[in-house]
């Protein structure tokens, strides 16, 4: 009997503009909007999935779904899976229960559209900008699970300062009745919880630390990754000014995190959360 020695891990994106950072905003010149790069961006990542025979989630932001329909139908007929980002790429607590439902139904209905209804409201997940769901924005929950979203994947579970939850479950879970929680991942080494999954760690850890990472979590359950489109593409313009820190982690080895990132393609089997979790 042969074995498939690869492990499957479920990948995600969260897609949304550049541009899309509230910190980042009041540093953005004309000239950086002249030219978006965000349609190549993701040729090239939906053509590497292609290449590798890999699929994935892609959680959109009503901004990329406004404007980029075309996208989203592609993103749908290369087969892979469809979930709303935000809606718009804000926190979760700079949204009222009626703005959040509002967006969120605008969106679905956009998707809808834009896929040929390949993608329906009643099986959609869901994915909160910046990790941002925790205690105080458990509220939105109800109102996914009313619009008939099969699951959440927004909770981060561990204490990061501005996003995590630190006592969450770290496999999947039903955080309401009805309502599926799909935690990122985080590996734990003697007690500890290691954030490893994807953004600035991924940029930041050689890759065999990663692979190392992805599985020691594999052991016990299907590892979950995430990625920016705009993150894997060193055409993105670099806002110049604004905090020293928090660019350096945006733009830490963008340069090289492409050629990284198909290295990591050729490794693992990959899937999307809905297939992986048959919700
Ligand atoms: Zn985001």
């Amino acid at each position: 009997m042969s074995v498939n020695p690869k492990p499957t891990i479920a990948l995600t994106f969260d897609v949304e503009l550049w541009s899309e950072g509230a910190w980042l905003k009041p540093h953005i010149t004309e000239d950086m909007l002249a030219h978006d790069p965000f349609p190549k961006s993701m040729e090239r990542v939906l053509n590497a999935l292609k290449k590798y025979s890999a699929h994935a989630t892609f959680f959109v932001t009503l901004d990329v779904t406004e404007k980029y329909p075309h996208i989203l139908k592609q993103i749908a007929d290369d087969g892979h899976e469809i979930g709303i980002h935000g809606p718009r790429h804000i926190r979760l607590s700079e949204y009222t229960p009626e703005t959040f439902k509002q967006d969120c139904e605008k969106q679905i209905t956009l998707i809808e559209t834009a896929t040929d209804a390949k993608v329906k409201n009643n099986n959609l997940g869901f994915r909160a900008a910046h990790f941002s769901l925790d205690k105080k924005t458990e509220w939105i929950l109800p109102i996914l699970k009313d619009l008939g979203f099969t699951y959440d994947s927004s909770i981060f579970p561990m204490n990061m300062g501005e996003y995590g939850v630190a006592d969450a479950q770290l496999d999947r879970y039903e955080i309401i009745p009805g309502l599926t929680e799909i935690p990122t991942s985080v590996a734990t080494i003697f007690g500890f919880r290691i954030p490893f999954a994807g953004g600035i760690y991924f940029r930041f850890l050689p890759l065999f630390i990663f692979k190392w990472f992805v599985h020691s979590v594999a052991k016990t359950r299907t590892p979950i990754i995430y990625f920016h489109p705009h993150e894997l593409d060193s055409s993105t313009p670099q806002i110049k000014s604004g905090p020293y820190i928090r660019r350096l982690l945006k733009y830490w080895n963008t340069k090289n995190s492409f050629k990284k990132f198909e290295k990591l393609l050729n490794c693992y089997i990959f899937d999307s959360i809905k297939h992986i979790n048959h919700l």
